[in-house]
């Protein structure tokens, strides 16, 4: 990757391409990566949760009309919009990441400005990093500047989530929204998503988080992740009937979903007990991750990724064996799935002298397994979405 000096540059000469003259103001949310908590945002559930040094920013200057120019560096690809009559595109669909953002805020009674903005990223696209949500937010925060709207970064949070449910169409929990606005550099995130707090558990300095891309893709517009959504649902439905006062699988014990077991089909039993016990592990794991409680960290990842495979199936053959090179790879602690599964990136807990190392020996024994050239590299927990200052 390029150093930050020569992304400014490259951005400030693309923008001086495209629009003539310099931005005014720079904006960056990162992505992020789910250190324990698969799919229990959407169960009101806990989320351990990492903003990483993984970047999208916008680069804009306002207009004194109501236009909105955007151009993406990545996809090469740019359209204008007026603010008085947001449409969705078909001709270029990332940009309904920036106009539904921009919807949302004005049918909330913000009153937005249009500008000239440029937008580059280092969140690889649809690998589970949320480049997505780092869209969303980057825009919202752009227009929080820009407009001078006051918008806390909760909030802030929320809009972007309905942005993408209701008018990019991705029916998305909260976590990777709430992550991208609302982290602290050197601390992880311990997120609770019912009540939209968070604390910011430290992250032992001897820790590296490293991101394992298995670069296999299965789309998750498929049935799969609704899917798993109507089941858990459905699960909190029925054990409501037997246990008044549960609205989500938040709500639920282990012995109280075993003693209704019987009025479960088997998948959703399964479905249940694995959110459940993958709640669990998020506050768990946020302590271990503390004091470096190696064998606590050990076992409640491997726990996790086998929950993920028997209980809530989400994992597909490359996962296991990037599992499978992480495992045996020198200096790891621990590793696991992240982001919704069936394919993309895999998170590792590494002892940090052991980084390279670590990459050499899961790179060679993934591409042995699979003939795929999955990439590794090591994150940084970085701060939330803000203005970015540039030299
Ligand atoms: P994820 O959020 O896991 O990366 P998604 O499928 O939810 O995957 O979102 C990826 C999509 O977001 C891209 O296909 C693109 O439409 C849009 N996107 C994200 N970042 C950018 C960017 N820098 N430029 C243009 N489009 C982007
Ligand atoms: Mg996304």
């Amino acid at each position: 990757m390029e150093t930050v000096s020569e992304r400014v540059a490259q951005v400030r000469a693309a923008f001086a391409t495209l629009y003539g003259g310099e931005p005014t103001l720079w904006v960056q949310a990162p992505g992020r990566v789910d250190l324990m908590g698969s799919h229990t945002d959407y169960n009101e559930g806990y989320v351990l949760t990492m903003p990483i040094d993984r970047t999208t920013w916008i680069a804009a200057r306002p207009r004194d009309d109501r236009q909105v120019r955007i151009h993406s560096l990545n996809l090469a690809s740019g359209e204008s919009f007026g603010l008085d009559d947001i449409q969705r595109s078909e001709a270029a669909p990332w940009t309904n990441y920036v106009r539904g953002v921009a919807k949302v805020l004005q049918d909330e009674g913000y009153a937005l400005c249009g500008f000239d903005g440029l937008v580059h990223s280092t969140v690889p696209f649809s690998s589970g990093l949320s480049s997505s949500a780092a869209l969303e937010v980057a825009t919202a925060t752009l227009f929080n500047e820009l407009c001078g709207l006051g918008l806390d970064p909760v909030r802030l949070a929320v809009l972007c989530q309905r942005a993408e449910n209701t008018f990019v169409g991705v029916n998305c929990g909260i976590l990777d929204q709430y992550t991208s606005a609302a982290g602290r550099a050197g601390h992880v995130l311990l997120l609770d998503c019912r009540h939209l707090t968070h604390t910011v558990p430290p992250l032992h300095p001897d820790i590296a988080i490293v991101i394992c891309d298995t670069r296999y893709k299965r789309a998750l517009t498929g049935s799969e992740y609704p899917q798993r959504r109507a089941q858990c649902e459905s699960a909190a439905a029925t054990l409501a009937q037997r246990y008044p006062g549960v609205r989500t699988l938040r709500d639920v014990t282990l012995e109280q979903l075993d003693a209704a077991r019987t009025l479960l089909d088997d998948t959703v039993y399964r479905r249940a007990r694995f959110i459940i016990q993958e709640n669990q592990r998020v506050l768990d794991l946020a302590g271990a991750l503390s004091t470096k409680d190696v064998p606590c960290i050990a076992a409640l990842t491997a726990e996790s990724f086998a929950g993920a495979r028997d209980l809530y199936e989400i994992v597909v053959p490359q996962m296991e064996a990037m599992i499978a090179a992480m495992r045996c790879a020198p200096g790891v602690l621990g590793a696991r799935q992240a982001g919704a599964g069936f394919g993309g990136c895999m998170v590792a807990f590494v002892e940090r002298g052991c980084v390279e190392r670590f990459g050499e020996h899961v790179r060679a024994a993934y591409q042995a397994a699979t003939g795929i050239e999955g990439t590794v590299f090591a994150v940084e927990a970085a701060p939330g979405a803000g203005v970015l200052t540039v030299g």
